[in-house]
């Protein structure tokens, strides 16, 4: 499962760099947050014991569910203007556009270094893109890269809390054997399981189970029954007062309606500013779709960004999506 190699690529860049910088895509999920923090948490306890190495985690909204993983006071997302690390990492972020203000340590570092599992990753990297499109997850394929026997406890709740996030508790397509061993080999570290699936994926608050209602209730069907859509603007978010991740179960409930090949959700982040997640149930490859907007992801589940208005999006995407149905 673990190649040698693969372990050899993390410890050399790291034993080689006295500065380095971690950070995932903007809006962080499961994954990126559990591939940022098991990563610190992993490079922390294993090769910094004197503290001699300055290393720093950017990111920006923590969704507050994932706050009870060690070290989650630790990331920041604030810039100096001079400032080069001698090595960044990437994880879960298949382009430095989604890097989010942390891309301009990207561009300036000297090294650079990615684990990632989107076949849309198109980055170039100095030291190695480690890319496994099969994986399910960038904490699947850190922990191949990582020293079994170095991986703490809390390092395994991180990596743990990401793969449980993007297999859907281990039900999408993309949970394959080596998941299923990986996450036990996770639990032997002593993960409480039940503690990180309910309290991180299931657990709504009021109002998030309010909105999903809503959204499923305003729900439409779409090209033959095909696809599902369901969208928020920003002033039904104000209204609810919720943010991006509060969103989270939407989509997947729009998924298993019985019938659709693709469900789509869209809400607007900002006024105009709309963010667009799809699902497919096999038969479509909603990569392909996201990538012509601009976006990325893997074929069942992707997304993109775009500017707009809600209708033009719609209409936009759906001729894309009739394209597509109709090619299979
Ligand atoms: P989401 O719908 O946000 O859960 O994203 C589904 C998948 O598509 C994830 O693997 C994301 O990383 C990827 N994805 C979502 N939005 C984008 C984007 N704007 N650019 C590239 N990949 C994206
Ligand atoms: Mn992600
Ligand atoms: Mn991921």
């Amino acid at each position: 499962m673990r190649s040698e190699q693969e372990s050899r690529i993390l410890e050399e860049a790291v034993a080689q760099a006295d500065s380095i910088a971690i950070a995932g895509h903007i809006r962080p999920d499961g994954d990126c947050v559990g591939a940022c923090l098991g990563l610190y948490n992993y490079l922390q306890e294993n090769f910094n014991a004197s503290f001699e190495k300055e290393i720093t985690v950017y990111m920006k909204d923590i969704p507050e569910t994932f706050l009870f993983l060690k070290n989650s006071g630790k990331p920041i997302w604030e810039f100096e203007e001079e400032k080069q690390y001698d090595l960044f990492i990437v994880l879960d972020c298949s382009s430095g556009d989604r890097l989010g203000e942390a891309a301009k340590y990207f561009r300036s570092a000297k090294h650079t270094l990615c684990f990632d599992h989107h076949i849309s990753n198109s980055g170039h990297f100095t030291e190695k893109l480690v890319l496994y499109p099969d994986y399910s997850s960038t904490c699947e394929v850190l922990f191949t890269c990582m020293c079994e026997e170095k991986i703490s406890l809390s390092t395994a709740e991180a990596l743990y809390l990401g793969i449980v996030h993007d297999t859907g508790v281990f039900k999408h397509s993309n949970t394959l054997e080596q998941t299923m061993c990986i996450a036990g080999k996770l639990l032997s570290k002593g993960v409480d399981s039940s503690k990180v699936i309910d309290g991180t994926f299931y657990e709504k608050t009021y109002i998030e189970n309010q909105i999903l209602g809503r959204c499923l209730m305003e729900s439409m069907l779409l090209l033959e029954g095909k696809v599902i859509l369901s969208y928020l603007n920003y002033k039904t978010m104000r209204l609810y007062n919720v943010d991006p991740s509060n969103l989270s179960g939407i989509i997947d409930q729009l998924r298993v309606t019985k019938g659709v090949e693709v469900a789509v959700f869209i809400y607007e982040v900002q006024p105009q500013n709309l963010k667009v997640s799809l699902r497919s149930n096999g038969k479509v490859d909603v990569s392909k779709t996201a990538v012509f907007f601009g976006g990325g992801g893997h074929r069942e589940a992707a997304g993109y960004d775009v500017h707009g208005f809600m209708h033009d999006a719609i209409n936009n995407l759906l001729v894309g999506l009739s394209h597509q149905l109709e090619e299979e």
